[in-house]
């Protein structure tokens, strides 16, 4: 069963207090707390394991690297990859979307070229393929949304051309918590021949995640906001496509002989990953997705969705209340304005309450400039949150709207 007060046990932070109100942490779409075994990992890594891997023929370096590589493992079987040799480590979701966007644009495309993105989109799916547009000649398409926040299915066939080459979309919206039909854009694309790039980023840590089922061929996210460490992160590549693209830096781990006239490169995974790798980020990384799979995945969407239905009814109540994204299938993002007051002054009244939310344009600017908006005040929840939370995060804005009469 689904124990929230045993669960909350687990994450130390969640009982601290700041301006001497408990805290309220509804911040998870930024970065997610850890639960101690997370915690307790890296400290016993450090403690009396740590030593560089794969090079080592002593002891400790073979157990570090046998940790790290049933790291990988772990990571596999949470995705349901076919091989270990599709899960690259990156550092994070950003790394991962760069990685694919400056070698698939070196090795599969040409100036007129184009790849198509969403507007809902993070900064990290734009830029990156915006820097690719600027030294290849490559254009973006975006695929546009209603009003609700769902994306124009009709418009994103429409899109496609001799000249789509990949189609890069958010699965879950930071913004709007909109969960896009993935399988259905993924399906159009191979449709069309077109490969097709999942950022999971705020999907990993509230959906089961089947990398198989979806087709996806490539699928990248965050250790951090799967309430793993900091500074590591995945790409999942279909071992064909990962073969096809060359490495993305250059280093030690990477190749497999090094001479002046010519060097050859590793093979996957290695291939990706240049100089020495987060080992003691993996083995967190791995604790943080155990401690999610032992709660169930299932479990977890099922608990956040009842609760974002309460929050959701709960803030409509409030007058002048602004919600923006009210997809059908949405996950536990809400992004609001009440009346006319500047998100950041909810926010930082929120603040001074005990309540942590996030505002302004959430790495997003092209979806702000579509809702009309220069910001939303933003909370997003995570499996550890409550109903109580909800509560007090309400009463909150009411106060705050109260100030501002
Ligand atoms: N994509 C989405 C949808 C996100 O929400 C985020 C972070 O907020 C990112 C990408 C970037 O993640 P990171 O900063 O961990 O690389």
């Amino acid at each position: 069963m689904y124990d929230i007060n045993r669960i909350r046990e687990d994450f130390p932070i969640l009982g601290r207090e700041v301006y001497g109100k408990p805290l309220v942490y509804l911040d998870n779409g930024a970065t997610t707390q850890k639960p101690r075994c997370v915690v307790e990992s890296i400290a016993d890594e450090y403690y009396s394991v740590n030593a560089n891997v794969h090079r080592g023929v002593h002891f400790l370096s073979q157990q570090a690297t046998n940790l790290h590589e049933a790291s990988r493992e772990t990571v596999r079987r949470f995705i349901n990859a076919r091989s270990i040799s599709e899960i690259v480590f990156t550092r994070g979701t950003t790394e991962s979307i760069n990685l694919v966007a400056s070698t698939f644009a070196d090795s599969q495309m040409k100036e007129g070229d184009e790849v198509i993105v969403s507007v809902m989109e993070h900064h990290s799916n734009i830029v990156s393929w915006q820097l690719q547009a600027a030294r290849k000649g490559i254009r973006l398409r975006i695929i546009p949304m209603n009003d609700r926040g769902e994306l124009l299915m009709d418009e994103y066939e429409r899109l496609f051309s001799p000249k789509t080459k990949l189609v890069s979309v958010a699965h879950v919206s930071n913004v709007l918590g909109t969960i896009n039909p993935v399988e259905r854009i993924i399906e159009i694309a191979h449709a069309h021949g077109v490969p097709v790039l999942i950022d999971g980023a705020q999907s990993i840590p509230h959906l089961k995640v089947d990398v198989q089922a979806l087709d996806a061929d490539f699928y990248v996210f965050s250790g951090h906001k799967v309430y793993g460490p900091t500074g590591i992160g995945v790409l999942y590549g279909k071992e064909n496509w990962l073969d096809k693209l060359p490495p993305y830096q250059g280093g030690g781990e990477m190749i497999q002989s090094v001479s002046f006239e010519k060097t050859t490169f590793n093979e996957l995974p290695f291939k990706f990953e240049a100089g020495t790798p987060d080992y003691i980020g993996s083995t967190a990384l791995a604790k943080a997705l155990d401690y999610v799979s032992a709660l169930g995945m299932d479990s977890i969407a099922a608990y956040e969705h009842e609760l974002t239905v309460y929050a959701t009814q709960r803030m409509k109540e409030i007058p002048g209340m602004r919600i923006f994204g009210e997809a059908e299938h949405k996950g536990g993002v809400i992004s609001f304005l009440v009346g006319d007051i500047h998100h950041f002054d909810m926010g930082t009244l929120l603040d001074r309450l005990g309540i942590a939310v996030r505002t302004g344009h959430h790495c997003a600017e092209p979806l702000m400039r579509r809702l009309g908006i220069e910001g939303t005040v933003r909370a997003s929840l995570g499996l550890y949150s409550t109903r109580e939370e909800i509560d007090t995060l309400v009463a909150g804005i009411e106060r705050v709207s109260k100030m501002f009469g």
